[in-house]
């Protein structure tokens, strides 16, 4: 047994500005105490504690720190060994950040399977392979799907070792014309049969999708969670509200576009259709927020200048630049994806769970402290999620 004292902590709903004794035994927590109550306990002193982070979207393969794009397009011919080795040092970066659970969406190399398990700390949820339609966007990370029964064959085989199912239904966005790049890949009819087929093997569903048409397309067919969602509307976030989609808006790949546009070239033209792109979205994570969707936190790391770990507190800091609360932006990078994927809980309370994130202070004091990450505490997670054990869809 061990203890962790912080000064301040977050339970994973609710912040508590008081000293605090987290006693840990192997993977739980044995119990919670006021003050530093320690005693013979060989104990941590932190300034804050709060369950693990959770980043919920991210490519393990892929580091987002490479900013040369012919090296970038050369990773995706090197060989899988010089991938894991990549793999491996964003491991090592989110634990560093106080990430403690990832959800990897999606290469088609089979490194993100080969993440889990890796790490003794970090518990890795993994896509695998993704869907998209043959000859459109996402050939790193996709296998091409023509037909219906094409779905339901690749649903069945990536079932077999997947955690979440990853689709592919829309383009991506073209900084240029401020628009999003093509028609949706998948029909109302065609993705509604890949959720309901991906729900009867006991897979979640993820779409990466931008543009109203697309996410109009993926809310109504019952995907669990919209990725990106950039060119929202408030009529889809009603609807997904009344149906609890989730959305992980993933600001970091768009912010730095704009942040260094000379990296890619961009005219000013560019930039200000880029700038009036992360404006909306902030508008719209405002009004989700309101119309209470479930926003989670993730950054998209392994995207050009999106370095993994770090990112995710970029992503915290967008949750509050729209005006979300500290409690609301933090359960949205900790409890809310767990409790959204099944996972266990990592709440701060006896018989939790002991999956933590140190921090030298409080975060409701200064959000900076964020940055200043002092350790985790965390085993990785079994993988429990029993084989062909079907999950509900949601309502709707
Ligand atoms: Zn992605």
């Amino acid at each position: 047994m061990k203890a962790i004292v912080a000064q301040g902590w977050f339970d994973g709903a609710r912040h508590h500005a008081r000293p605090v004794t987290v006693v840990v035994d192997g993977d739980r927590i044995a119990d919670v105490l006021a003050g530093d109550a320690a005693g013979a306990l060989p104990a941590t002193r932190c300034g804050f504690l709060m369950p693990g982070l959770v980043d919920a979207h991210c490519h393990l393969f892929l580091d987002g720190g490479e900013l040369d794009f012919a090296t970038r397009t050369r990773h995706l011919e090197a060989p899988f060994e010089r991938m894991m080795e990549v793999a491996r040092a964003n491991v090592r970066r989110h634990l560093a950040a106080g990430v403690t659970l990832v959800r990897d969406a999606g290469d088609r190399y089979g490194v993100n399977h080969a993440a889990r398990g890796g790490s003794a700390t970090l518990s890795i949820r993994s896509a695998g392979i993704a869907l998209r339609r043959p000859g459109r966007y996402g050939g790193f990370m996709a296998r091409e799907i023509a037909t219906e029964d094409e779905a339901r064959d690749a649903i069945r085989e990536i079932a077999a070792d997947a955690d979440d199912l990853k689709i592919i239904e829309t383009g991506i966005i073209d900084f240029e014309s401020g628009t999003v790049k093509g028609a949706p890949q998948f029909d109302a009819r065609t993705l509604e049969t890949i959720v309901r087929c991906a729900h009867a093997a006991g897979l979640r569903t993820f779409a990466h999708c931008s543009g109203s048409e697309g996410i109009a397309v993926a809310v109504d067919a019952g995907v669990d969670s919209i990725e990106h969602g950039f060119f929202m509307t408030r009529e889809i976030l009603a609807r997904m509200a009344d149906r609890g989609t989730a959305w992980v808006p993933t600001f970091s790949p768009v912010h730095f576009q704009w942040r260094r546009p000379e990296l890619a070239g961009w005219p000013p033209a560019t930039v200000a259709k880029l700038r009036a792109i992360l404006d909306a979205h902030e508008e719209h994570v405002a009004v989700a927020a309101r119309l209470g969707v479930n926003l989670c936190a993730g950054s998209d790391a392994g995207s050009p200048g999106v370095v993994h770990g770090g990112s995710l507190i970029d992503e915290i800091d967008h949750f509050l630049a729209c005006g979300l609360t500290m409690e609301r932006s933090l359960a949205a990078a900790s409890s809310l994806p767990r409790r959204l994927w099944g996972a266990e809980p990592a709440d701060i309370r006896r018989g939790a769970r002991a999956e933590m994130a140190l921090f030298e202070g409080d975060p409701f004091a200064d959000a900076a402290h964020l940055r200043r990450p002092a350790g985790v505490v965390a085993v990785a997670a079994p993988r429990t999620r029993e084989r062909g054990a079907a999950l509900t869809s949601p309502a709707g």
